[in-house]
């Protein structure tokens, strides 16, 4: 097929995965088995494959070229208008860019619809890091929120997540988009979070619709994504969203180690969270070994050292 579009975008600076080279796997049209109501694409039927696909060759050309102007380049993002893993080829595309990608990182975005399917998890296998979307943990969500293709269980997808999290030794990244009244009522959080807990995630990306979704639907506040990540107990949750409110809170040395002990912060939620005077503690505390700093798929976590008594 020929093709006049770019097959690359970017590099961009994304604070989670650092400076990205994206590859677009459907650059034509939007082509996806699901069709969210927060998409940022327009509204769209659902397809199970590809009718427009571009060859290997070209995306490794394009790659290479822009390599060479871009060397600052740390992540080559695969995704696409639609769902990647729909590429007819993605598997000998990731092999060619094993080849070439030296010392930087390969990430693919997708909506885990496949992620059942024994030859597409192989072929995530072979990728460095792996984000997959997961919105919803019932029947009725998969269908309401993200409108899946007819053809796809949703059990399917719920049983090759947790196969895959088994036999996955790379970066595993999940991201859980909250949509108002739908997916931030109690029970779906409640079985969203213990679906996550059985997954053992590097990291959980939690955020809220923020750029014109298809559909007339609304995102949930800043504080209630915060309320929802303190639920979540035992994950690295990291909130995304355009307005995040500064809380300024003043937590003494306890305080700080009893929130460390439920659920590792990003350095981003202890910025808002913290007042100055707190802000310095809190670093005496890293200093004196009572913190550790983990970096999770890019993005640093502070957790309790659980070996160091107080
Ligand atoms: S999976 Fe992604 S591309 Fe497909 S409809 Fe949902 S948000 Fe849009």
């Amino acid at each position: 097929m020929s093709n006049d579009q770019p097959l690359t975008f970017g590099p961009v600076n994304s604070r989670r995965f650092g400076i990205s080279l994206g590859i677009d796997l459907s650059p034509d049209s939007k082509q996806c088995n699901f069709d969210c109501l927060y998409c940022e694409l327009e509204k769209a039927s659902t397809v199970t494959k590809q009718d427009q696909s571009i060859e290997v060759s070209k995306y490794i050309s394009e790659v290479q070229n822009a390599l060479i102007k871009y060397p600052e380049t740390q992540v080559i993002t695969i995704t696409a208008n639609g769902e990647p893993t729909l590429y007819p080829y993605l598997d000998e595309l990731v092999d060619e860019l094993n080849k070439i990608k030296k010392d930087k990182k390969i990430l693919i975005l997708s909506n885990a619809s496949l992620i059942n399917d024994v030859k597409i998890s192989a072929i995530l296998q072979k990728i460095d890091i792996v984000k997959l979307s997961m919105d919803c943990a019932s029947k009725e969500c998969f269908k309401k929120l993200d409108r899946i293709d007819k053809n796809i269980n949703h059990l399917d997808i719920l049983d090759g997540l947790i196969r895959f999290s088994k036999d996955f030794k790379n970066e595993f990244v999940l991201e859980v988009l909250f949509v108002d009244t739908i997916n931030n009522k109690e029970t779906e959080i409640n079985a969203i979070y213990k679906l996550l807990c059985t997954l053992h995630p590097s990291r959980v990306d939690i955020g809220t619709i923020d750029r014109p979704p298809a559909y007339d639907v609304k995102p949930i506040s800043y504080n209630e994504l915060q309320s929802i990540a303190y639920t979540m107990e035992g994950l690295n949750i990291s909130i995304a969203h355009k307005t995040k409110t500064k809380l300024d809170k003043f937590l003494e040395k306890n305080e700080l180690l009893n929130l460390l002990d439920k659920r590792p912060q990003t350095k981003e939620d202890i910025e808002n969270l913290l007042n100055d005077e707190s802000k310095i503690i809190f670093e005496d505390l890293v200093k004196n070994n009572f913190i550790t700093t983990k970096n999770q798929a890019g993005v640093i976590f502070y957790g309790r050292n659980k070996s160091k008594k107080v």
